[in-house]
């Protein structure tokens, strides 16, 4: 799914959890387009993206400040980065998405995006 243009302007979850993933997902396995290079071994079975297995996450591949940053990988992000939206199935506030917002100074959202 693309995200809505709120994330646009945002890119604080990010740089707030560990963004881990099937390693199936890399560009060294078949059908994966995940560059590997920018993703470390978490188990046999999960990798994640660098930066962000640490106490003070932050995506290597996110480019500028907090609100506004970029994703350098964009069309080749994991599905654990499209999965990650601001509003769940049933229109309510993603608290993921709030608990990164507030991490990083920024308003929680409150209403729906007008499609
Ligand atoms: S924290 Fe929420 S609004 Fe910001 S980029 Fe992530 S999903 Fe989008
Ligand atoms: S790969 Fe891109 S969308 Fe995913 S966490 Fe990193 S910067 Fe964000």
């Amino acid at each position: 799914m693309e995200k809505i243009s709120v994330c646009k302007s945002c890119g604080a979850c990010c740089a707030s959890f560990r963004v881990s993933f099937y390693w199936g997902e890399c560009d060294d396995a078949l059908g994966g387009i995940v560059p590997s290079a920018v993703t470390e071994q978490l188990t046999p079975q999960l990798c994640a993206m660098k930066g962000t297995n640490s106490a003070t996450p932050r995506c290597e591949q996110l480019i500028g400040e907090i609100p506004g940053a970029l994703c350098r990988i964009y069309a080749q992000r994991p599905s654990t980065c499209h999965d990650m939206q601001p509003y769940l199935a049933d229109g309510s506030v993603n608290p993921q998405c709030s608990r990164a917002r507030v991490k990083h100074g920024l308003a929680a959202l409150s209403e729906p995006e007008p499609i």
